[in-house]
C-alpha cells in the first residue's frame, strides 16, 4: 500500500488540486471555528507546495449542505483562518467549478493559494459524478489527496478526479497509510489491540479482521458486557446486545484455538444509572448489582490490561474503556491511555472518541500516531481498501 507522495511528483509552476479535510467544528450561534486542528493538520502539505512554487488549489467539504448552498457552510472563515496560519493571503473562490473558478485557477501564480467553495454545495460531489469530477480535474495538472478523514468515501473529489490527473498523497495521508498500514501488515511483535466503545455491532468487521493479526486482544468498554454475558456472567442491568452473543462466543473460541491472548474485564465500576452523578461502586465482574450498569473497567482490570500491554511492541487502541465523558467513569480510559502513551512501543489511536479522550488528556504527542479519521481508520482496521487511497499512484 505504498503510494507516491507530493515529493515524488513535479509540482513546480503546476496547478495542484489538493483535497483537504477542512470539515472543522463551528460554534452553532456565531459560526466561529471552534477547533482548527484539521486545518493545522493540512499545513505541512500546503506549505511544502508553496515552498516548491506550486499553484495551490485547495478543496474541501464542510458540514452536510446536501447539494444546496448554505451560507453558514461557506468556507470563508476557513480561508481566513488558513491565511492567518500560513501568514499569507488565501483567495476564496465563489464556487468549486465553473468559468469564474477556472479563470481564478488560470490566473494563479506560483506559490499562491486558492481555496474553492464547499464541494458539497453540489450534489454531484458525493455521487462521484464523472462530469463534476472532470470539471474539478480541469482546474489543475496534478491531484493531491490529503483528506484521510474522507478516504473511505468514493466521492468526486476523493476518487473521481484521479481518473483525469496524476494522483499522489499529501503528508497527512502518507502518515496515516504508513502507521496504520504498517501496523496491520507487518507489526513489531507482540502486537496488541485494545478495543472498547459502546457497541459490538460497530466493531464486528474490525474484530474479525484483527483477531488474525494480533497476539493479544483486550476488550473493554460497553461492548465487553456482551462478551462477559456470552461467557455466562450476570452483568446486571448493563446493556447487552443479545443478537451478538453468538459472535462474541465464536470470537473467544477462535482466539483460544489460535493461541491468542484475549482479556476481558474482571471488575468494573457499576452505577445505578447512566448519569454523571449516579451512585457508583467498584464490583467484581460476577457481582454487578441487579439493574446496575457497568460503566467503566475497575482497578484490577486496569492492572491486568497494563501487564498484558507492557511487553508489546505495537499497540492499536480503538474505543474508550468506559463512559469517559463523565469523570466518575473516565478512570479506565484515562489510566490506560496514560500508560500506553508511556510505553516505548509503536502506539496508535484510531477512532474519533478515543482520539478526543487522548486529546483531553494532552497526550496526543505522546502516541506514535493518533489517526485523524474516525470512519476511515475503522475501515482500514477492518482490512478494507479505501477508495481515496487505492486511486493514488503506487510507489
Ligand atoms: P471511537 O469513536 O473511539 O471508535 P466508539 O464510538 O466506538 O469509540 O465508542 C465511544 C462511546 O462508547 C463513548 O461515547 C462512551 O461513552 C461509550 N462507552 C464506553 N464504555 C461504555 C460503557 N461501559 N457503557 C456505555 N457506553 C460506553
Ligand atoms: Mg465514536
Amino acid at each position: 500500500m505504498v503510494k507516491k507522495t507530493v515529493e515524488d511528483i513535479e509540482v513546480s509552476n503546476k496547478r495542484v488540486l489538493v483535497r483537504v479535510d477542512f470539515n472543522v467544528p463551528q460554534d452553532k450561534s456565531s459560526g466561529e471555528i471552534s477547533d482548527d486542528a484539521r486545518i493545522q493538520a493540512a499545513l505541512p502539505t500546503i506549505q511544502y507546495l508553496i515552498d516548491h512554487q506550486a499553484k495551490v488549489i485547495l478543496c474541501s467539504h464542510l458540514g452536510r449542505p446536501k447539494g444546496e448552498i448554505k451560507e453558514e457552510l461557506r468556507l470563508t472563515r476557513v480561508g481566513e483562518r488558513l491565511s492567518r496560519l500560513l501568514n499569507k493571503p488565501v483567495k476564496c473562490a465563489p464556487d468549486c467549478i465553473g468559468p469564474e473558478v477556472e479563470k481564478l485557477a488560470e490566473e494563479l501564480k506560483s506559490s499562491e493559494v486558492l481555496l474553492l467553495e464547499n464541494l458539497r454545495f453540489h450534489a454531484q460531489e458525493t455521487k462521484n459524478d464523472p462530469e463534476f469530477a472532470r470539471s474539478l480535474a480541469d482546474l489543475a495538472e496534478v491531484y493531491v489527496n490529503d483528506a484521510f478523514g474522507t478516504a473511505h468515501r468514493a466521492h468526486a473529489s476523493t476518487a473521481g478526479v484521479a481518473e483525469y490527473l496524476p494522483a499522489v498523497s499529501g503528508f497527512l495521508m502518507e502518515k496515516e497509510i504508513r502507521f496504520l498500514g504498517k501496523a496491520l501488515a507487518d507489526p513489531a511483535r507482540p502486537f496488541a489491540m485494545v478495543v472498547g466503545g459502546a457497541k459490538v455491532a460497530d466493531k464486528i468487521a474490525l474484530l474479525e479482521n484483527i483477531i488474525n493479526k494480533v497476539d493479544t486482544l483486550i476488550i473493554g468498554g460497553g461492548m465487553a458486557n456482551t462478551f462477559l454475558k456470552a461467557q455466562g456472567n450476570d452483568v446486571g442491568g448493563s446493556k447487552v446486545e443479545d443478537e451478538q452473543l453468538d459472535f462474541a462466543r465464536q470470537l473467544i473460541e477462535q482466539a483460544n484455538t489460535k493461541g491468542k491472548n484475549i482479556l476481558l474485564p474482571v471488575d468494573g465500576v457499576a452505577a445505578d444509572k447512566l448519569e454523571p452523578d449516579a451512585k457508583h461502586q467498584v464490583v467484581n465482574i460476577t457481582e454487578c448489582p441487579p439493574e446496575w450498569l457497568l460503566l467503566d473497567i475497575g482497578p484490577r482490570t486496569i492492572e491486568q490490561f497494563k501487564q498484558a500491554l507492557n511487553p508489546c511492541k505495537t499497540i492499536i487502541w480503538n474505543g474508550p474503556m468506559g463512559v469517559f465523558e463523565y469523570s466518575n467513569f473516565a478512570e479506565g480510559t484515562n489510566t490506560l491511555a496514560t500508560f500506553i502513551a508511556s510505553l516505548s512501543a509503536t502506539t496508535i489511536v484510531g477512532g474519533g472518541d478515543s482520539a478526543s479522550a487522548v486529546k483531553k488528556l494532552g497526550l496526543t504527542d505522546k502516541f506514535t500516531h493518533v489517526s485523524t479519521g474516525g470512519g476511515a481508520s475503522l475501515e482500514l482496521l477492518e482490512g478494507k481498501t479505501l477508495p481515496g487511497i487505492s486511486v493514488l499512484l503506487d510507489k
